[in-house]
């Protein structure tokens, strides 16, 4: 069978180019979008002012110290989804496989697009030409075999690049590649990683299980297959999922009430995350309850309104589990999940507005903003903090909820 032919697009300091596009005032200037409010934080920085070492997700008072002369401006959210609306535009053009992780950046997968519209980087060249024709705004591409390597290929010549990775060539592009590069990996694994001596993706790739193991557990095959660049996750074109679902077996079963409580909350928090990230509400809530014995149960309810609130799903999921545990006294749970369904697209929120006085909302985008800089367990609130510390060690972020079970 022929090689997939995936692009992963990203558009270069996205809210910063829009605005330096509509200003000409601002172009070349070290500029910040965010919230200038005291709690804000830096939604965007142009290439000029990350030389300062500014960077998005950073608290705004930080990016000050750093470099007292920016140019801060609002974010306009409304601006930047109508240009985002003609970047998807250009992507629907090439490929009904567009699968967006955000308002600047998508998988596609141009595989069979080719026949007609010319090879995968054809395609990729003229989606960056007719980007900055419509929006004047810039994208790099990465063309690869599967969205792990397109993702990093995107990153390797930003701004205005286009990274090529054939098959033959993933181990050569990603062998040098520090650790961190790794999408998923979160910057405390990927430290950890580092501090345990493996320092690069091509030493990850080739590290016996006995160096593994200790870091990863079971994920550790998983880990070495992903820094080989192997990945065979299909594009999810968008809409075409029907639920979004984040679960946890846990390392030992649980009996404690307040314990299952706080796993649900962070593990609502992590589906609400994605159901924001990809601007959608939901309109009904799942728990799932595996018992040591592995029996397992789900308790279902409708949301009215639909919600991608954090803590309305938490609060849900924690009733449906409450009302379980009356009928199941004492049961001991070896995993949990969350799941939400019944999508509909979230009216349009200014999320960064500090004119509006919708405080879980903007919190909840201040934590998706710093988690997508820094991976899932980067921060997490503290309803959804265990005691004992558990959820430090978790490996949840790869998708696998088998972490190692020590005898
Ligand atoms: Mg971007």
């Amino acid at each position: 069978m022929a090689h997939r032919a995936i692009l992963h697009v990203d558009m270069d300091a996205f809210y910063a180019s829009v605005e330096q596009r509509d200003d000409p005032r601002l172009v070349g200037q070290p500029l910040i979008v965010g919230g200038t409010s005291g709690r804000g934080v830096v939604a965007a920085a142009s290439y000029e002012v990350r030389r300062y070492g500014v960077r998005s997700a950073m608290p705004m008072r930080r990016a000050l110290e750093l470099c007292p002369h920016a140019v801060c401006v609002k974010p306009r959210m409304a601006r930047y989804k109508e240009v985002s609306r003609q970047v998807f535009d250009v992507f629907h053009e090439f490929t009904p496989l567009v699968q967006g992780l955000s308002l600047d950046e998508a998988f596609l997968d141009v595989t069979a697009s080719q026949r007609l519209k010319g090879d995968a980087v054809s395609i990729a060249r003229e989606i960056k030409r007719r980007i900055h024709e419509r929006t004047g705004c810039t994208a790099s591409v990465g063309v690869a075999p599967n969205k792990l390597v397109a993702k990093i290929a995107s990153d390797l010549d930003k701004p205005d690049g286009l990274t090529i990775v054939t098959p033959e060539r993933i181990h050569a592009v990603l062998d040098p590649l520090p650790v961190k590069r790794l999408p998923g990996l979160g910057r405390k694994k990927g430290e950890q990683v580092a501090a345990a001596g493996i320092a690069t993706l091509g030493e990850l790739r080739r590290a016996p299980d006995s160096r593994l193991w200790p870091l990863f557990g079971r994920d550790g095959a998983r880990m070495r297959e992903r820094a080989a660049g192997i990945d065979e996750r299909p594009v999810e074109a968008d809409w075409e999922e029907k639920s979004i679902s984040a679960e946890e077996t846990f390392r030992e079963d649980i009996a404690d009430p307040a314990a299952m409580k706080a796993e649900l909350a962070r593990l609502a928090d992590k589906a609400s995350g994605r159901l924001r990230g990809k601007q959608l509400v939901a309109a009904c809530v799942t728990v799932k309850i595996r018992r040591h014995d592995f029996t397992t149960s789900t308790r279902q309810r409708r949301m009215a309104p639909a919600t991608h609130d954090s803590r309305t799903i938490a609060r849900l999921a924690q009733g449906l589990l409450e009302a379980w545990l009356a009928e199941h006294p004492g049961a001991r749970l070896r995993l949990l999940g969350v799941g939400v369904s019944e999508f509909a697209p979230a009216e349009q929120l200014d999320l960064f507005d500090a004119a509006q006085p919708v405080e879980a909302t903007r919190l909840d985008a201040a934590l998706d903003a710093i988690r997508g800089k820094f991976g899932g367990t980067a921060l997490q609130r503290a309803s959804s903090l265990r005691k004992d510390g558990a959820t430090a060690e978790r490996l949840s972020e790869f998708g696998d909820d088998r972490p190692p079970r020590r005898s």
